[in-house]
């Protein structure tokens, strides 16, 4: 199963990924780690990037479609994987649209999760609080990186509801109450 979750900065995509990745065994490929990885191993990538992500700023389609080309076709995920920060533009999608016909592979689902911009706010600000590891967690830079969400990644949303293969939750919800919602989009009992 190949599955993308959609939604703005703390919408609750890595969560429910993960739980996703622990229970069904699909691999999580979440771009911002693998960016957060590569800047903490100082490695060339991780310099050039790092500015980039503490502005709120998206990372270039080039490097971002070249992470995701690689990583897709490693055994892990043979299983199948659960993209979480990727696409991010309509770019990407396309690209990654080439990649997966290229690999003879199909996306299953497109689920966005949809939830209110105050809650968001206050999610972020209390991840700041309890993990202040991510210099892009505070109030300035989640302000810039929803601009972002809105200007540069929502265009993605008609793009794959015009493939009919765009599914919403309400990611207000409990945890868990996403969790079967999705669930249900997957038909996972
Ligand atoms: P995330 O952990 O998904 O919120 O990503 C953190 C940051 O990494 C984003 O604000 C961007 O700067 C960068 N990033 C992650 N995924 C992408 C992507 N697909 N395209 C461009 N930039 C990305």
């Amino acid at each position: 199963m190949r599955l993308i979750l959609l939604g703005p900065p703390g919408a609750g995509k890595g969560t429910q990924a993960k739980r996703l990745e622990d229970l069904y065994g699909l691999k999580q490929l979440s771009t911002g780690d693998m960016l957060r990885a590569e800047i903490a191993s100082a490695s060339d990538l991780g310099k050039k990037v790092e500015s980039i992500l503490a502005a709120g700023d998206l990372v270039s389609d080039d490097i971002m479609v070249e992470m995701i080309a690689h990583r897709i076709t490693k055994p892990d995920c043979e299983k199948g994987f659960i993209l979480d920060g990727f696409p991010r533009t309509v770019a990407q999608a396309e690209a990654l649209d080439d990649m997966l016909t290229n690999h003879k592979l199909n996306l299953n689902a497109v689920i966005e999760m949809q939830v209110d911009e105050d809650e968001l706010s206050k999610r972020v600000q209390k991840r700041a609080k309890e993990d202040g590891t991510r210099a892009d967690d505070n109030v300035e830079i989640l302000k810039k990186r929803m601009e972002v969400y809105h200007e540069q990644t929502a265009p993605i949303i008609p793009y794959y509801q015009s493939k009919s293969i765009l599914k919403t939750v309400d990611g207000m919800q409990s945890i868990d109450n996403v969790a079967s919602a999705i669930d249900i989009i997957l038909k996972i009992d």
